[in-house]
């Protein structure tokens, strides 16, 4: 059986990253970049008053002498006022610096007088070369990298490219994804439940999962256990999707029929069967277009692509660790995400309690937060999707291994 680590090298291997388009800002929040970008305007670009205050020269601020007023900067075009020793100018956040100035004062550390028609001003203290004034360039130079290859638009990333007067960027495109649920025994969230019967959990929460990783275009199917069924609905789906999800029928028992079902579409499975626990049944194969005989595939007459089609256990844990395992980091490769940002939010946790896996394959523990500390959360199955959604941490205990109580280990952050 393969490892994790194989699994996941096998995968990215082969995944492919997506189209790039031009996106207005409004559009490419959590999109990843496709262009590296550097700085054309400094921050700021001028010198400017961080305050609401007077722009002076320090040396007046030190007697006790009065300063004419001579003017005013408001921020918005530069006045190009000059301030000669004395004299003072009002000016207030934003605005560009006037000549010969080299302080801001606070208004509240001034004291104002008007005399005829004339304002003046008292320092209460001195300030000292530089003080309230934002410098040119002090945040970021004219020609530093801004942007990288790879790196999540954040709303941060995005004022920073609006700042720069830059209204587009190089984004790489999200694939379509379908989510395939699988089973006799499922009924629609909603529908009245038949003696034996459940609810599809896994179609829902895979959808959310999807949306939660920048995924907008996913369609959710649902087939039986009917292998010509299965068969049918795949063919559908690899035709018109970049990447298929499935939720059961991928393990061994006889009515596990995803894996011949595409087999049946021409496509053998790149890797089945991991060693994970929960999600052993693990399944990996990427379709070719051309040549999967899907009906709705000639239909189209689109160009031959490759599709990755990852088959998840049925039970919902199982379903989500492989998905937070396998899927996500393809999805973000695929995204056009770098390494960095596909790299798991990990934090140092301390375990509240020893924790054991006596099992022979790596055990992803479900847990929570609080206070800096692990602590597990319900019965550790794989079915046990009440005491998933209590957790917000998954712990990666190897086989045989064990963590002692107070031991600082480090967690992956849900
Ligand atoms: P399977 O992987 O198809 O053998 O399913 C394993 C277990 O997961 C069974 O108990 C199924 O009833 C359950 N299961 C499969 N698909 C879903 C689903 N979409 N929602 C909830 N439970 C499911
Ligand atoms: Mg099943």
């Amino acid at each position: 059986m393969m490892t994790e680590e194989q699994a996941l090298e096998r995968i990215l291997t082969h995944a492919d990253r997506g189209s790039v388009a031009l996106l207005p800002l409004a559009q490419a929040l959590d999109h990843f970049s496709a262009q590296e970008i550097l700085a054309s305007v400094p921050n700021p670009p001028f010198d400017n008053s961080a305050m609401d205050g007077y722009a002076l020269h320090v040396g007046d601020s030190e007697g006790a002498q009065p300063l004419r007023v001579k003017g005013e900067q408001p921020a918005g075009l530069d006045r190009r006022l000059t301030v000669e020793r004395g004299c003072a100018i009002r000016i207030f956040t934003g605005a560009p610096l006037p000549q010969g100035t080299d302080a801001v004062i606070m208004q509240e550390d001034v004291d104002v007088e008007r005399r005829d028609a004339t304002t003046w001003i008292r320092c209460r203290e001195p300030v000292t070369e530089g003080e309230n004034i934002r410098r040119a360039g002090a945040d970021l130079c004219r020609g530093q990298r801004i942007l990288c290859v790879g790196e999540r638009l954040t709303p941060a990333r995005i004022g920073l490219l609006a700042s720069q007067g830059i209204d587009t960027v190089e984004a790489v495109l999200p694939p379509r994804v379908a989510v395939l649920t699988t089973g006799d025994e499922l009924a629609r969230p909603g529908a009245a439940l038949r003696s034996g019967q459940i609810h599809d959990s896994n179609g829902p929460m895979l959808h959310a999962l999807l949306s939660a990783h920048g995924i907008s275009d996913v369609t959710v199917e649902h087939c039986g256990d009917e292998p010509a069924d299965t068969e049918r609905m795949l063919a559908r789906l690899v035709a018109a999707h970049d990447f298929i999800i499935i939720a059961g029928g991928v393990s061994v028992g006889d009515r596990d029929q995803v894996k011949p079902a595409l087999r049946s579409l021409g496509i053998d499975p790149e890797l089945w069967r991991v060693r994970i626990k929960p999600g052993k049944p693990f399944l990996y194969c990427r379709g070719d277009t051309a040549r999967s005989h899907g009906e709705a595939n000639a239909a189209f007459k689109a160009p031959p692509r490759q599709v990755h089609i990852f088959g998840l256990p049925g039970n919902p844990v199982s379903a989500f660790v492989t998905f937070h395992v396998f899927v996500r980091p393809a999805l973000l490769h695929r995204r056009g995400a770098s390494a960095d940002e596909i790299r798991p939010r990990t934090a140092l946790a301390e375990m509240s309690a020893s924790l054991t896996n006596r099992g022979d394959r790596p055990h992803y523990m479900r847990g929570r937060m609080a206070d800096g500390k692990f602590i597990t959360v319900g019965t550790q199955q794989s079915h046990a999707l009440f005491a998933l959604s209590q957790a917000d941490a998954l712990l990666r205990l190897d086989a045989d291994e064990s963590a002692a109580a107070g031991e600082v280990r480090r967690v992956i952050l849900l």
